[in-house]
């Protein structure tokens, strides 16, 4: 284990901090991982930063860490190339999905990860089944959702229900809703990129853990977010693309439906195609 981490660690033991972010294992899994050389080659800092942040509350300025998909180091230091370089891990369904997803549940109850925290009321970590053929990814949770602590439930939430009663004629309880980000953005703003970058990690696990037949994104933040792409919508729907071997089909937002009479009829052709990956995979 890097000496600098281990310090880190000791320190956290010391203050009583029990619970240590994923990330922090993922970056040391990641050095772990890496060429002897790629990692002499790599700043120590990342874990360290991370654990420092564990044991603050506040998030961090990601230092540079190795890319152990390719055996090279970066000076970019963004929260977002963090995230990147944590990619080449494959997808692991856990030994026990419910006891994983209920986990999250409660590391995201008292996450203090990034300043999302200041202004929420409940934390909305998302719902459904752990065995669901399907998954919806949308942007973050609005006042309704922010005031029940469920996703989904503010008048997009009831379009969200139609396309998925109506539509696609399963019961809600059969899919699996999360958002990128589980605290409320002020004035339901779109989520920063390290504010996303800080909860995706929660949003990982539950895909690993409930390992859906296809993913639907919702919206631009959400597909942006798993595509790692800028690209408009409008380019990026109407195909399937792929997240760590799972298929990702694009859709649009239903508060975007709301606003957009328009988008709904490209919209069911999408909901038509993950119906067919749901059906047939
Ligand atoms: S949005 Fe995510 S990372 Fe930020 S405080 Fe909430 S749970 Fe933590």
């Amino acid at each position: 284990m890097d000496p600098v981490l281990r310090r880190s660690l000791r320190s956290l033991a010391a203050a009583g901090v029990r619970r240590l972010p994923r990330a922090l294992f993922d970056v040391q899994a990641a050095r772990d991982r890496a060429p002897a050389a790629a990692r002499d080659r790599a700043p120590a800092g990342g874990a360290a930063a991370a654990a420092s942040a564990a044991a603050s509350g506040t998030p961090v300025e990601r230092a540079p860490v190795v890319n152990a998909g390719n055996e090279s180091s970066t000076s970019a230091g963004s929260a977002a190339h963090f995230a990147t370089v944590l990619e080449p891990r494959a997808l692991e369904r856990p030994s026990d999905p419910v006891a994983e997803l209920d986990a999250v549940a409660a590391e995201v109850s008292d996450c203090r990860a990034c300043t999302l925290c200041e202004g929420r009321h409940h934390t909305v970590p998302g719902e459904g089944s752990p065995n669901a053929r399907v998954m919806f990814i949308g942007e973050g949770p609005g006042a309704d959702e922010d005031r029940t602590g469920r996703p989904f439930v503010g008048r997009a939430g009831k379009l969200l229900d139609d396309i998925i009663t109506k539509g696609m004629r399963i019961a809600r309880e059969d899919v699996f809703i999360a958002n990128v980000v589980k605290c409320r953005p002020p004035n339901n703003r779109a989520p920063t990129a390290d504010e996303s970058a800080a909860c995706r990690g929660y949003l990982q696990r539950q895909i690993a853990a409930v390992s859906p037949a296809v993913i639907c994104t919702l919206g631009a933040t959400a597909t942006h977010l798993l595509l790692e792409t800028d690209s408009p919508m409008s380019r990026l729907r109407g195909r399937e693309h792929s997240w760590r071997g799972l298929p990702v089909i694009p859709t649009y937002h239903p508060a975007y439906l709301l606003r957009n009479e328009a988008a709904k009829r490209p919209t069911w052709e999408d909901i038509q195609r993950v119906m067919q990956r749901a059906n047939n995979a």
